[in-house]
């Protein structure tokens, strides 16, 4: 009997089914706006993913069928036009050719001496221009948000902590490390917080203004009593764009406070630092620069395709002081494959990672970095068109002004009195109706007790006719489903 091999027997007809994919991909991309953007997966097929664990192999042309018939249909829909639930990225054909020439080459973008480490490190150079921080400063691309939030949190900590955090752990210190953020901070802060064992109830939840922005004062009385308390303040978390409003806090006001406590500012603009990159919209990011460390995603308003986000931190020494750990086997030498001066895992968590760099560097070539600044304006002027739509209607309210990309309102009849649960249970009808009969989707939040629809927008494919008929069909929905 021969080896065997995961390698086709016969390369032509993989071949021809590379090319079929490449085609029909191509197709259902350039119509996706004439398809319903979502269809609830049936119970027959939610059974077709509980079937056992094959023995024995199948024909990969059978399965590309399976997948076609019961996996693409029933997706996510957020590469459609009308997609602006949470905050999702909508990605682009260019970016999907490039990921799957990674997946073919399929390195492990770790370290080592070869293309795709030098590629990765001009990524992050170009990141650093993007916003504002110069060549001393290190970075990383990470899986997301959330994992550029735990990296940039883990140097804050290490950094700021005044003794040997890495050798001690949290066992010995005398003094209890506590984090600052607004009460409007992402759940993957709460998350890392709670990960690297500085427990919830340390990271200090500062209220908002009426804007949703960190209350200043209340942030620096909060760190005054902390000190007193005999507490070591470590780090502000500033929010450069919430997930709720896309509200912006006065990262100057807080890189002040920062610099006279001595505490690491941290800015999580998963979205929002991509505003730095509109000529007209950059104001919103006035003050990233300050930061010791941002973190950010490509695949949300960069529109790469999942998954890439980074993380920019100030000095690099910081960085490395907090993550390098460097075994044996990975040791830095000068020769071969293992001459790389960088090794990935030196800045982060994760020691093989895919050729993420791949898809990013593709696409900034293709488009240019203006074209992406052009589309983040794009999408910020349709807020503000949504905006002006709702405002023209009686029966439709606006929860708070549009500060970037995110519009919040809600269904509210002028003519008919209703309580505020009874708003709550309709819009949330809306909403449901909205995703179950295709037309759009938007997501939701909680504002001060009202349940509003959230639109979202990071999509490039969204125009502004996309945004009339949402308006329509909330109008009409909200009649039909009020007189119920
Ligand atoms: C999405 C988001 C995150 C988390 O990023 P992921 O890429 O989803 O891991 C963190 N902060 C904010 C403000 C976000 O919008």
């Amino acid at each position: 009997m021969s080896e065997e091999t995961l390698d086709p027997k016969d390369w032509d007809s993989l071949k021809a089914l590379g090319h079929q994919i490449v085609d029909d991909m191509i197709d259902y991309l350039k119509n996706i706006r004439e398809k319903p953007i979502w269809q609830q997966p049936t119970e027959e097929i939610k059974k077709k993913f509980q079937a056992n664990l094959p023995k024995s192999g199948e024909n990969i042309t059978d399965i590309y069928q399976e997948i076609k018939d019961n996996v693409i249909p029933y997706g996510m829909g957020n590469i459609h036009p009308r997609f602006w639930g949470w905050v999702i990225g909508s990605g682009s054909f260019s970016g999907a050719l490039a990921d799957f020439i990674a997946s073919s080459i399929n390195y492990n973008s770790g370290g080592f001496n070869h293309s795709a480490t030098y590629m990765e490190n001009q990524v992050i150079d170009w990141a650093k221009e993007m916003f504002g921080f110069d060549s001393e400063a290190s970075g990383l691309i990470t899986t997301g948000g959330s994992m550029a939030n735990l990296i940039g949190l883990v140097v804050a900590r290490n950094t700021k902590a005044g003794y040997d955090i890495r050798k001690e752990g949290l066992q010995s210190s005398s003094n209890k490390l506590t984090f600052y953020g607004s009460n409007e901070m992402h759940s993957s802060i709460l998350k890392a917080i709670e990960l690297f064992g500085i427990g919830d109830q340390y990271l200090r939840k500062i209220s908002v203004n009426d804007s949703y922005e960190i209350n200043c004062d209340e942030l620096e009385k909060s760190i005054n009593d902390d000190i007193k308390k005999g507490f070591k303040p470590i780090c502000i978390i500033g929010n450069l764009g919430t997930v709720n409003t896309g509200a912006v806090d006065d990262l100057g006001k807080l890189s002040s406070i920062s610099k006279k406590y001595d505490l690491w500012l941290h800015v999580d603009g998963a979205f929002g630092a991509l505003t730095k990159i509109s000529p007209e919209s950059n104001y919103l990011a006035k003050n990233l620069e300050l930061a010791d460390s941002i973190a950010f995603d490509f695949h949300k308003w960069m529109y790469i395709n999942y998954e890439a986000g980074g993380i920019l931190v100030k000095r690099k020494s910081d960085h490395l002081k907090a993550l390098s750990l460097t075994a044996d086997y990975i040791a830095h030498s000068t020769r071969g494959l293992h001459a790389s001066e960088t090794w990935f895992a030196d800045y982060g968590i994760q020691l093989s990672r895919s050729f993420k760099a791949l898809k990013i560097w593709t696409l900034i070539k293709e488009q240019g970095i203006e074209k992406f600044g052009r589309l983040v304006q794009q999408n910020i002027n349709q807020a503000n068109y949504l905006a002006s739509l709702i405002m023209r209607e009686k029966s439709l309210e606006l929860s708070i002004p549009v500060s970037m990309n995110i519009v919040c309102f809600r269904f509210k009849p002028d003519n008919i009195e209703m309580t505020q649960e009874q708003l709550n249970k309709i819009n949330e009808e809306i909403l449901w109706q909205l995703h179950e009969k295709g037309i759009a989707i938007p997501s939701y939040t909680n504002l001060k007790g009202n349940y509003v629809i959230r639109v979202a927008i990071t999509n490039h494919r969204s125009r502004k006719e996309d945004f009339e008929l949402l308006i329509s069909s909330i109008i009409e929905l909200g009649n039909q489903i009020a007189i119920l």
